[in-house]
């Protein structure tokens, strides 16, 4: 396809057209490709990954996070890594589309596309997690399996809240289903996540919570503990119920 092609093309479809990608971890499935999970990348007709609508204004999370946070943070540190990731991808020996695939064998492709395509998947999923109607608790088979894997949500809260606000240095909380169907909660340091073969957890994301001191020190400056328990009045259960529902097929 030349150049005036690619315009009229994406002119028809949009410049954000959501494609939605192949499957290919061992712990999904065809029923993956599905809404929420397809949601959670975007790329253009020529594969660049692009950042999906945020669905929602930088203030719409106050007071738990704020605008200023979620300016810089969507604006400034979430498009570098993805015009990081854009960048290292075309010098990479890697020729497929499939995010997926590329953080099952993510050790074999350098730190420059695992810092950055860490970063730009794990910001995607973090800003679906998030929602002004946020808040509660899960409801359905997730909610169930919560109580069945940790024992009560309050349980499950505590232990997510400790793991996430412990955690040494920069990184991310998360939530995930491993490949025998269990819920597990661990963390993870810098822009690494479950999918990566470079994680001693892997699995499914579920959940997470980014800890690195850009997502909360504006507002709280270094009180991360605080951070992460407002983190629970945001939280998109619905959103984190069809990723489940997804992942298990
Ligand atoms: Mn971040």
């Amino acid at each position: 396809m030349n150049k005036r092609e690619f315009i009229k093309r994406s002119a028809i479809l949009g410049a954000g057209t959501l494609i939605a990608p192949t499957i290919a971890s061992s712990c999904m499935n065809s029923a993956a490709q599905a809404g929420a999970t397809a949601s959670l990348v975007a790329q253009s007709e020529d594969g660049t990954f692009l950042q999906p609508d945020l669905g929602y204004a930088f203030d719409a999370l106050e007071p738990h996070v704020d605008a200023m946070t979620m300016e810089f943070h969507y604006g400034k540190h979430h498009a570098g890594y993805t015009k990081k990731f854009n960048a290292a991808l075309v010098h990479a020996d890697f020729h497929s589309t499939d995010i997926y695939k590329l953080f099952s064998s993510v050790s074999t492709h350098g730190n420059a596309i695992r810092n950055n395509g860490g970063g730009y998947f794990n910001h995607n999923l973090y800003w679906k997690f998030m929602s002004p109607e946020g808040g509660g608790e899960p409801e359905g088979k997730l909610a169930e399996a919560i109580a069945a894997d940790f024992g009560s949500f309050t349980e499950f809260k505590e232990l997510f809240t400790a793991t996430a606000a412990s955690h040494f240095g920069s990184g991310w909380g998360w939530l995930l289903l491993d490949a025998e169907g269990k819920l597990q909660v661990t963390s993870l340091p810098n822009q690494d996540n479950p999918l990566m073969d470079v994680s001693p957890v892997r699995g499914t994301p579920l959940l997470n919570i980014d800890v690195w001191e850009h997502a909360y020190y504006l507002h709280y400056q270094n009180m991360r503990k605080s951070y992460v328990e407002a983190y629970w009045n945001v939280i998109d259960w619905k959103f984190v119920q069809a990723l489940y529902e997804e992942a298990q097929g």
